[in-house]
């Protein structure tokens, strides 16, 4: 066990080398130098543990152990290793570096599975340098099509292909991949969250990946003099917009449930200090692990707008965004809390309150996701950390998970 952390933190400690921003967290933008740097040093890792390393025309990287089926669907364990601009050494590599011990495990005790293990690094989940996120997993799922990938530029115009041949990748290789070809996907991330830590409990069963939807609301008023209009004949965007805004997170503490409700954009109109504001727009982003109780903080919303449209007010409401909650396969949720137990691991069932690749895996195959601890809750910051005997945990569970769905003697 001491062994297998140490290993992980040597992992972890000479992937976070590999940063645009050394002694201000890590920056690692994919088909960069960094991004080159990493993808040789985890290229070297999978070959060490007996791995075949392939990539795919977007970068992605997967090592594969044949099982004594060769044609039969793999099983898939990893996360991205990308960053976003002076994020952390966690998200991200946890996974891959848990994904990578358990291939080592597998060699290290001679195991042999009969449906093939592979161990996947992904590019581009942030989204930090092309937009959108979740690149190579909608890549390799076929959600990213070819045509709309050749259009992504990143800041200073530069394409995916030709940042891509900058740093010697392929991008004419093999992009899609057949779903038929995946029996399952694991991915251990960071929490990013507070839950676990305060709760003192080592590993998080992810239940479901939240929907996420969002609004934007345009509060209509009537623009007039700051000293001339008399209070009782105004009709003030502002106060009508603050008011909403001031109510609607109730609604996600009475449902409860994990529910959460944000305004984190606010525009106000003309915007001059001396003008009563004739219009407001405002966004509100509503999630949570079950789709009924999105529903019904969505339906209060709307009855809360409604309340407030009056004399002189007027409120249009537009759905941005609707993403469906994802539950994870309740099969592989079972084995992984069992095989917690069996290794002595305590967990609970938590929900993801981000987006991640297992999400977008989930539409093709069966997923399982673990959760560890981030130290009070922070992420995509340098000050990011977790413990490596908590991915020491999660390569145990994985590992016997993983031998378990590949069938392995
Ligand atoms: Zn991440």
């Amino acid at each position: 066990m001491s062994q297998l952390k140490n290993r992980i933190e040597q992992h972890i400690e000479m992937i976070a080398t590999y940063t645009a921003t050394p002694g201000n967290g890590t920056t690692r933008l994919t088909y960069s130098k960094e991004d080159l740097q990493t993808r040789n040093y985890l290229k070297e890792q999978m070959q060490a543990a007996g791995l075949t390393v392939k990539e795919d025309g977007f970068g992605n990287i997967f090592g594969k152990l044949e099982g004594s089926n060769p044609d039969a669907p793999s099983v898939l364990i990893g996360s991205h290793f990308d960053s976003v601009p002076n994020g952390g050494a966690y998200d991200g590599p946890a996974g891959v570096v848990a994904a990578l011990e358990v291939a080592n495990l597998f060699q290290q005790h001679n195991i042999k599975p009969t449906y093939p293990l592979e161990i996947v690094a992904l590019v581009e989940e942030e989204g930090s340098r092309f937009g959108g996120g979740l690149m190579g997993s909608r890549g390799i799922t076929g959600l990213l099509r070819k045509g709309d990938f050749h259009q992504l530029q990143d800041k200073d115009g530069i394409s995916p292909k030709e940042a891509m041949q900058d740093i010697g990748l392929d991008p004419s290789l093999p992009k899609m991949r057949d779903p038929k070809t995946m029996k399952a996907f694991l991915e251990l991330h960071i929490e990013q969250g507070p839950i676990l830590e305060e709760k003192n409990i080592p590993i998080g069963v992810v239940e479901s990946i939240v929907g996420l939807t969002q609004y934007e609301i345009t509060v209509k008023g009537q623009a007039g003099h700051a000293g001339t209009t008399p209070m009782d004949k105004r009709a003030d965007a502002l106060i009508t917009a603050a008011k909403i805004v001031s109510t609607l997170p109730d609604f996600a503490i009475k449902e409860g449930n994990g529910t959460v409700l944000t305004t984190g954009q606010l525009n106000v109109f003309p915007n001059g200090s001396n003008v009563i504001p004739d219009k407001v727009i405002f966004t509100v982003d509503i999630r949570s692990g079950e789709e009924e109780n999105v529903r019904h903080v969505i339906n209060q919303m709307l009855q809360c707008v409604d309340s407030h449209q009056g004399i002189g007010i007027e409120i249009d409401v537009e759905e941005k965004l609707y993403i469906r909650p994802k539950a994870l396969s309740e099969t592989i949720r079972n084995q992984l809390k069992e095989q917690s137990e069996n290794c002595g691991i305590a967990f609970c069932s938590i929900n993801s309150g981000a987006g991640h690749d297992a999400m977008v895996f989930s539409d093709v195959t069966d997923v399982g996701m673990l959760f560890i601890p981030s130290k009070a809750g922070l992420s995509h910051c340098p000050e990011e950390w977790s413990d490596v005997a908590h991915i020491a945990n999660a390569v145990e569970i994985f590992y016997e998970t993983a031998k378990q769905l590949t069938e392995a003697k």
